[in-house]
């Protein structure tokens, strides 16, 4: 007898069962044969973090920001002498920046937060290692992931120049192009639409 006062029926599970694994013979197989095959990830895949070295002014905005703490920059000053200036500047140089994968959780935040476009997202996932150790990434090898960085996308035809775009067009048409520029309307501002009359 069951709970509810109902008589059980002999073989009702195993029907159930054969019915479930009918319905899942006929269906669609998703199955993927990794690694024989390459699966088709979408274009911005979080996979692995990638470090354009170049970019980075060592503001330390990335390591303070991530949640796991898990970013390890060290740098060093060093002074630039500019030809005219009165006295020498200094800048940041980079001496190590290490992301470690075993603590990550791929938030993308780093990413995020960076103001130079240092750090970027790569499809890449293929880095698992049998020593949790070697999931430190130092810089060299987050540099060797930028060859995996896909194009960004292109822009919105419907959306506003950037700055940079608006300068170089500005000063491609030349002087008093300034003035109606400012005066013309936006490329992406749509003409307003006629409302439709009230019933009334
Ligand atoms: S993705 Fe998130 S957790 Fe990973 S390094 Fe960046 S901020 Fe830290
Ligand atoms: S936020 Fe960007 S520029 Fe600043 S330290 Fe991190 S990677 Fe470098």
């Amino acid at each position: 007898m069951t709970d509810d006062g109902d008589r059980p029926v002999p073989g009702k599970g195993l029907i159930n069962g054969l019915a479930v694994t009918l319905k899942t013979l006929t269906k669609k197989t998703t199955t993927q044969q990794y690694p024989d095959v390459e699966p088709e990830l979408p274009p911005r895949s979080r996979g692995v973090i990638a470090l354009l070295e170049e970019n980075c002014t060592v503001c330390m905005l990335c390591a303070r920001e991530c949640p796991d703490w898990c970013i390890y920059i060290d740098s060093h000053k060093e002074e630039v002498v500019v030809p005219g200036a009165a006295r020498a500047r200094q800048r940041n140089v980079l001496d190590k920046f290490d992301i470690d994968f075993s603590l990550c959780m791929y938030c993308g935040i780093c990413i995020e937060v960076c103001p130079f476009d240092a750090l970027h997202w790569t499809p890449e996932f293929e880095y698992a290692e049998t020593d949790v150790l070697s999931l430190l990434h130092d810089k060299n090898r987050l540099g060797e992931w930028m060859r995996t960085v896909p194009p960004p996308p292109a822009h919105d035809v419907l959306g506003e120049p950037s700055k940079e775009e608006a300068t170089a067009a500005r000063k491609a048409a030349g002087p008093g192009a300034a003035t109606a520029a400012k005066t013309a309307r936006p490329a992406s501002v749509r003409p307003e639409q006629p409302r439709p009359e009230s019933a009334s």
